[in-house]
């Protein structure tokens, strides 16, 4: 089913301002409006402070409801809440939030699909269907904080999708999550999360937005690397850390290298000591990721007292390092894994 009007949450607060405008409407109504979409609101019939007629003009003119939730996976704990939804052309993405100690953390979507085609990833096997818009982002965030009936803290780009492949609507995202008058989310808090494209890591420093940088080495060297990630094809390993070394000395802001831990792939004492070597002296953090197992892939989770050598061997190094945290376990919380399991049931 594909949708004619367009979003209300792709009109940010200047385009309601015009919209009001364009309706006769006084100001205000704009900032009533900005004040349901920060509430997550999917219907117009909600708006209470509106007239039945306004109400039934903006339903003839926008659609109010981007996302659709079609399933909510929930752990054992209620740490981590996982879901799954459609967009108004039929499209489905996945959306997750983790609490952890004050920390009340959205994972979103970029993209429907994603081309970058990691071997070890559930998202990658149609490839990439289109761009997310900036209102597809900040609804997952909003129907998420509506969805835990708490305040969001954190949001990571790291769900399906190569973010940098869409940055003009990132950075508009970026920018109305950190909206005083919207969720108000400190930039400081929010972390964009590449698999390492040179050229747009720089087009977004150039948009000196104080953002956090994370980016997916996975490996030590350019042929490890370029079996796990095809993208890493077309991406020098050396280029790609120089630049990450001149964002860092421009910025001044630590980078973070996520690495994932594969079974005798990439976790082997020699691969910490190799990457030691190639971050030395950068303002950096590595994080590991003892990574969840995807169906369909040969790759496993490393074991754990790998996962230590690991750790030990960069620290011994003078890296800075830290384990990521297994949030959602019991539930299917790798990106792709949601989807994949839908289409699993409605595909015949
Ligand atoms: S891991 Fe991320 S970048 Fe790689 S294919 Fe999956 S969604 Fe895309």
């Amino acid at each position: 089913m594909s949708e004619s009007r367009p979003s209300f949450y792709d009109l940010d607060q200047a385009a309601l301002t015009e919209l009001a405008a364009s309706l006769g409407w006084p100001a205000y109504r704009a900032t009533q409006l900005h004040e349901w979409q920060m509430k997550g609101a999917v219907s117009f019939d909600v708006m209470n402070n509106l007239s039945k007629t306004m109400r039934t003009e903006l339903a003839e003119r926008l659609n109010a409801a981007p996302l659709e939730l079609l399933m909510l996976e929930t752990s054992q704990d209620d740490d981590t809440r996982k879901a799954l939804f459609r967009l108004s052309d039929g499209h489905m993405i996945e959306t997750v939030v983790m609490r952890y100690g004050d920390h009340r953390s959205v994972c979103v979507s970029s993209q429907v699909g994603c081309a970058m085609g990691c071997r070890f990833c559930a998202s990658t096997g149609a490839g990439l269907a289109r761009n997310l818009t900036d209102g597809e982002m900040l609804a997952q965030v909003l129907f998420m904080q509506r969805e835990i009936g708490q305040k969001v803290t954190h949001v990571t780009v790291m769900g399906i999708g190569e973010p940098l492949q869409n940055l003009a609507a990132l950075i508009l995202f970026i920018r109305r999550l950190a909206d005083p008058k919207g969720p108000h989310i400190s930039m400081r808090r929010i972390t964009v999360s590449t698999c390492g494209l040179p050229d747009m890591m720089l087009k977004l420093a150039d948009a000196k937005l104080p953002v956090n940088l994370a980016v997916s080495l996975h490996a030590p060297n350019q042929q490890l690397r370029e079996s796990l990630m095809p993208i890493a094809r077309h991406v020098d390993l050396t280029e790609l850390l120089s630049v990450c070394r001149r964002i860092t000395e421009q910025n001044g802001r630590r980078i973070t290298f996520e690495y994932a831990l594969f079974d005798r792939i990439n976790d082997a004492e020699e691969h910490a000591s190799e990457l030691a070597e190639r971050l030395r002296g950068m303002l950096c953090h590595v994080n590991l990721i003892p990574a969840n197992r995807v169906e369909g892939t040969p790759y496993r989770k490393s074991p754990a007292d790998r996962v230590r050598r690991f750790q030990a061997v960069l620290e011994q190094q003078g890296i800075v390092v830290s384990v990521r945290r297994e949030l959602g376990s019991d539930i299917t919380a790798a990106c792709g894994q949601l989807r994949r399991k839908r289409e699993s049931w409605t595909t015949p």
